[in-house]
């Protein structure tokens, strides 16, 4: 009876990951329709300088308002995309919208900087560099506002094939963002090669850096690394004020989390930033 059993566990088993499938199917058919469909929406979590108080960069971070599933978060689409060319569709409309955003607000009297991710296929891609390109060149937003995140992993990939793209990044004036750092296995040797403007150190390091030592030493010596290497250093998910202040005393530059602010629409995000003027003190987080 066991072995039935095991049996019947094993087909329900089976069913599921064929349901899976077919909904990963459907879903990857669907994002190709999101974009015209206007279902996507990119919205900006901010970067807080700590030295200055003020917001100088955000986080363009894509959403999926879908007709029948609701929201989507970006884990569980981006996977999908990246298995096929929507990754590059759906990055191209990140981009110009944040380009879009950009010039808006730079027309409104900030002079914030955006940063889009940039998967790992996407980065070595000669079709996607171009439409940057020509992404940039219609824009009335220059190059130097823009940042493009990337992964350790996704430069490891292809180490050569990953360089030369950046470099020609660098070259157009992009500034390039070393992403969840520490999760990787790249060495200093290697990172020292790379030509990144900023790190950001991975969530998992820094939410519980305030209290536990051996996080702590790890954002402490990574932030004096990457200052000796010349590099902004960013921690992300930052959630409450100790992690805050912890960063602000071992001299991290910026910081990213819930405890600043979450992901906002374009229009929230200006308001934000004309209320952060560089006092001391965060302005009040109830009128967020
Ligand atoms: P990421 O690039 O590391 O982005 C940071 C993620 O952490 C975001 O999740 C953000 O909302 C979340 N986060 C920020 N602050 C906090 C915090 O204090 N606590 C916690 N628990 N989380 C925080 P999100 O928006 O769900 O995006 C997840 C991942 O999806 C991103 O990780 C990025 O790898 C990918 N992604 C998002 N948008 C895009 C895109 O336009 N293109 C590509 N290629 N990937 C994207
Ligand atoms: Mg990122
Ligand atoms: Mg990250
Ligand atoms: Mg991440």
């Amino acid at each position: 009876s066991t072995a039935l059993a095991n049996d019947k566990v094993w087909h329900m088993h089976e069913a599921a990951e064929q349901d899976l499938l077919e909904q990963q199917v459907s879903l990857m058919g669907e994002l190709a329709n999101a974009i015209e469909n206007h279902q996507l929406e990119v919205q900006y979590q901010p970067k807080l300088d700590l030295k200055t108080n003020r917001i100088t960069s955000v986080e363009a971070l894509v959403r999926w308002h879908h007709p029948t599933r609701g929201y989507l978060s970006p884990d569980s689409f981006i996977p999908l995309a990246e298995k096929s060319d929507h990754i590059a569709d759906m990055t191209l409309f990140v981009l110009q919208r944040t380009l879009r955003d950009l010039s808006q607000w730079h027309a409104a009297g900030t002079e914030v900087k955006a940063a889009v991710n940039i998967s790992a296929r996407l980065l070595t891609s000669q079709v996607f560099f171009e439409a940057v390109r020509a992404a940039l060149a219609e824009s009335e937003t220059s190059a130097s506002h823009l940042i493009f995140e990337v992964t350790e992993s996704a430069t490891m990939a292809d180490p050569s094939a990953a360089l030369r793209a950046l470099e020609g990044y660098r070259q157009m004036g992009i500034t390039i963002s070393l992403d969840d750092y520490g999760t990787g296995q790249s060495t200093l040797t290697y990172l020292k090669t790379l030509p990144i403007g900023e790190l950001k150190i991975d969530r998992s390091f820094v939410e519980n850096a305030h209290e536990d030592s051996s996080d702590a030493l790890l954002v402490r010596s990574t932030v004096h690394l990457a200052h000796a290497l010349g590099l902004q250093v960013v921690a992300e998910g930052i959630e409450t004020k100790e992690c805050l202040d912890f960063l602000r005393e071992v001299g991290c530059d910026l910081a990213q989390g819930y405890h600043v602010s979450r992901p906002l629409p374009a229009p929230d995000l200006l308001a934000l930033c004309q209320r952060y003027t560089g006092v001391a003190s965060p302005p009040e987080r109830s009128a967020a």
